[in-house]
């Protein structure tokens, strides 16, 4: 940084030559504040100061801004479409709004978006022109497969079909003054199909998500998607920046939704995410991790007495599945209380990236996609059977310092040591061992334990017509032969969890 050396040396020289009366001192100042400006401006690339740039907006800061709620639109967005919506916003809902920019999401940003634009135009208007050409006129009778796509409309913007954007949600404008938009990126498909959300990042510290969802929807291409994909990587923004899973208020998020637009700050920032996004949504896959500390294996959580909700797990492939409603406030059930078939995809654990862990979840909604019909280039998984569970949580007895014996996924048997907890004080040291057949579906990592910490969930496999909340299960402890034969036959499950074992060890 050849400037500050630069600006040191007159700044020194301005000294010796301002003596020492004042009038002059302050003169030399302005002189080296402008010196030392211009200098920067024409040390950036030569041509500085005479680049146009634009102009600041004229604010009348003596006057109070009324309000402005309009959807805030991209960051990256020029300033015409961002202040379009918050005019339209006003007026019908049906008004044209400012079309998203088509940006090519399957293809990284970079030096290679120049080359990979131009590969891609040829192959986009083979597939695209003749589809909607030949079918419309065609048929007159059987007109519901052959229905064109609709402009997605959502944010303030309309994501025409066959494009991919990225669109911005921001909760609320803070009494700073500064938007802290999330970004939402948007694939609409060329072709007519449902709208699936993903959204991670619910709880800021929980990260696996965040890959998943990117991975996903960058490698979707909407010349070939019927239907549209909604993706927020990073739905608490406060939480992510802090790594914590709370909101700055130490709110945890989803236990506030659907919100309430009068609401506590997080009850606001839930309704809005709710009403901007979710409301779009046919279905969601809400994605998060195991909490404090603790690890889970890839697996779905759904209200399974709900048939959608059992159709969208079967959607996922070789995936674990157990039964839960979910706690009120949640995301997911205050989606299925909406009408939106919606699940948990539980990964891994909070603060860290593990490779498995994403790999098995975008597996498992791209195979999803492919189920729900919304692609068909992926084909990942031979027999997609999910693997239905009952299970339950095993306590530390006393407090300590945590170590296992077994691994995530594992399959244990009655009696297996799980892990031990040892006092750092007394020396005194205790055993966990497993009160069921079953699977470690969850576990602590190892750490400093209070009694009662609940440090293994155990999986007991079952027919998915059999499975029902965690709590009731508690009693039943299925001798091994009885949950190999009762698991076999319903849900085709040792060759499913043993591959998925496999996978999951990879
Ligand atoms: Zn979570």
């Amino acid at each position: 940084m050849p400037p500050q050396k630069e600006v040191d040396r007159s700044y020194r020289m301005i000294l010796r030559l301002s003596s020492s009366s004042r009038p002059r001192r302050l003169l030399s100042l302005a002189l080296l504040l402008t010196s030392s400006q211009a200098m920067a401006l024409n040390n950036e690339d030569g041509n500085g100061l005479e680049q146009a740039v634009p102009k600041a907006e004229n604010l009348q800061l003596d006057q109070p801004v009324i309000k402005e709620l309009g959807p805030p639109m991209g960051t990256t967005e020029s300033t015409e479409t961002a202040e379009a919506p918050s005019e339209n916003s006003e007026s019908d809902e049906q008004q044209s709004l400012p079309q998203a920019e088509n940006l090519q999401l399957d293809q990284p940003i970079g030096e290679l978006e120049p080359t990979s634009v131009t590969k891609k135009e040829p192959g986009v208007k083979s597939t695209a022109e003749p589809a909607p050409s030949v079918q419309n006129p065609s048929t007159g009778t059987i007109s519901i497969e052959v229905e064109k796509a609709k402009p997605l409309r959502l944010l303030g913007a309309e994501v025409p079909p066959a494009t991919s954007t990225r669109l911005a949600w921001s909760p609320s404008q803070h009494f700073e003054g500064v938007y802290s938009p999330t970004a939402v990126l948007v694939v609409n498909g060329a072709k007519p199909g449902p709208v699936l959300c993903l959204t991670a990042a619910v709880h800021g510290d929980e990260l696996n998500g965040v890959e998943t969802v990117r991975r996903v929807m960058y490698d979707l291409d909407a010349e070939q998607l019927n239907g549209a994909v909604i993706g927020v990587p990073i739905v608490n923004l406060q939480g992510f920046h802090r790594s914590s899973r709370y909101l700055t208020d130490r709110r945890d998020l989803n236990r506030h939704f659907p919100g309430d637009p009068n609401g506590s700050s997080a009850s606001r920032i839930a309704n809005s995410f709710f009403h901007e996004v979710i409301s779009h949504c046919d279905a969601v896959v809400d994605l998060h991790t195991g909490s404090f500390y603790r690890t889970n294996l890839p697996q779905l959580r759904g209200d399974l007495s709900n048939p959608k909700i059992v159709k969208m797990t079967k959607g996922f492939g070789s995936t674990v599945v157990l039964h839960s409603a979910g706690a009120k406030g949640t995301l997911r059930r205050a989606a299925v209380e909406a009408g939106i078939p919606t699940v948990t995809l539980e990964a891994g654990a909070p603060m860290v990236l593990d490779e498995r862990s994403v790999s098995h979840s975008v597996k498992g909604i791209r195979t999803l996609l492919n189920q729900l019909g919304m692609v068909s280039k992926f084909r990942l998984w031979g027999d997609p059977e999910p693997v239905y569970y009952n299970s339950t949580w095993q306590r530390s007895s006393t407090g300590g310092i945590i170590f296992s014996e077994v691994q995530l996924g594992e399959f244990v048997r009655k009696g297996d040591l799980l892990g031990t907890v040892t006092n750092p004080i007394t020396n005194v040291r205790t055993e966990i061992r497993s009160e069921h057949n079953g699977r470690v579906l969850g576990m602590a990592l190892d750490q400093v334990v209070q009694p009662g910490f609940a440090a293994y969930h155990i999986g007991i496999q079952a027919p998915q017509e059999q499975i029902s909340k965690p709590q009731e299960v508690i009693s039943e402890a299925p001798s091994a032969e009885k949950v190999q034969v009762q698991s076999n036959k319903p849900v085709e499950s040792a060759t499913d969890s043993a591959a998925e074992l496999q996978g999951d060890r990879n």
